[in-house]
């Protein structure tokens, strides 16, 4: 990665301009930025924007965009909140070095296909703020992307809910094979899955099986998690078939429906 020009503003509304009318790229921890070669002509450093907060509000939980996977995975409002499923998305990501950098809106820009956290922030039914006042569902916004070019303020998440993270991965630090995740929300049983490997979907169909029952049956739980295979495609990259991860998935969502369940 190589930077011609480089700014660090004091103002989300300078960032922006920056961003929009002079094509300035978005710095967040630039731990994945700095994998690849491009040259930018302009990189926007968002780190003195006030956008590292983890915020109890009336009608939930706000997250900064320059949050950190650390700030997440050792936060106890959201493990209060929201149980382990967060933390366990962001801590196998390589070290603590690295998820001290490693931010929320980096991750959810980039719209990765081997995001975990991401797939944990649809399943919670989280939505996305581009500054100053789009709010996009967050599980859309991963399927159709964004107007470019936008900066993500922050993150809203529903008060509280019961949820469960679930992954297989060949190695502790590697990307993940597949991942899942569940939510029992107000509205009712949300599912997500990622990695297939492409970026993460819901499973509406799974999702309307389990309904807004509290406590599903183990055999609506093993229909829903087998409705899941047929309504998501899978493809194969190096780390497995597009049959392994359809194999694997019932699993991976039994298991977390059942965390969830408890
Ligand atoms: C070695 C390594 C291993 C990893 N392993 C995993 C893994 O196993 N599982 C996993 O889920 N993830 C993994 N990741 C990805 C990681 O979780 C992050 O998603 C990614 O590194 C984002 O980094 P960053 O926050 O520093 O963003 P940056 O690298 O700074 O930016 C990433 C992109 O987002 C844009 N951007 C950043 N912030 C904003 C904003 N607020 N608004 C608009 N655009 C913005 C940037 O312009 C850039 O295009 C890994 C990353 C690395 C480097």
């Amino acid at each position: 990665m190589e930077i011609v020009e480089y700014s660090r503003p004091r103002s989300i509304d300078e960032a922006l301009r920056l961003i929009r009318d002079r094509g300035g790229t978005p710095i967040a921890g630039a731990a994945w930025l700095r994998t690849n070669a491009k040259t930018m002509k302009l990189g926007v450093d968002l780190s003195e924007l006030g956008l590292d907060f983890i915020r109890e509000t009336a009608s939930g939980v706000e997250i900064g965009a320059m949050t950190s996977y650390r700030r997440i995975e050792t936060s106890e409002v959201l493990a209060q909140r929201f149980g382990g499923a967060l933390g366990a998305a962001v801590c196998h990501v390589v070290g603590v070095q690295l998820r001290n950098i490693i931010t929320i809106g980096g991750t959810a820009a980039g719209r990765y296909g081997f995001s975990d956290l991401n797939t944990v922030l649809a399943a919670l039914g989280a939505k996305v703020v581009l500054y100053p006042n789009t709010v996009l569902d967050f599980a859309k916004y991963v399927e159709a992307g964004a107007e470019v070019p936008f900066l993500i303020e922050k993150f809203l998440l529903p008060a509280r809910a019961r949820a469960a993270f679930s992954q297989f991965r060949i190695s502790e630090s590697d990307f993940p094979v597949l991942n899942a995740a569940v939510a029992k929300t107000e509205t009712g049983w949300r599912i997500a899955v990622g990695a297939r490997p492409a970026a993460t979907r819901l499973c509406p169909r799974a999702m309307a099986m389990l309904g807004r029952e509290a406590r599903p049956s183990d055999a609506a739980i093993a229909e829903a998690a087998a409705q899941a295979t047929v309504e998501l495609r899978f493809g194969s990259d190096i780390r497995a078939s597009a049959e392994y991860r359809e194999a694997i998935l019932p699993a991976l969502l039994r298991r977390a429906i059942l965390e969830v369940r408890g």
